[in-house]
């Protein structure tokens, strides 16, 4: 319980797969999943998936 100090933070998150997107507004690349998709940079909707 107070394991102080160790530097093991190995958290393991792959479970979840992400799809690779690309906006084309900005060019920001992103993992994004679901149907509405939105660009976390610039918050457009116009992305494709790469
Ligand atoms: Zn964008």
């Amino acid at each position: 319980m107070c394991s102080v100090g160790g530097g093991d933070f190995n958290l393991e998150i792959e479970e979840i797969e992400l799809e690779r997107y690309k906006c084309n507004d900005c060019g920001n690349k992103f993992g994004g999943m679901g149907e509405n998709v939105i660009c976390p940079s610039c918050h457009s909707g116009n992305v494709v998936k790469i």
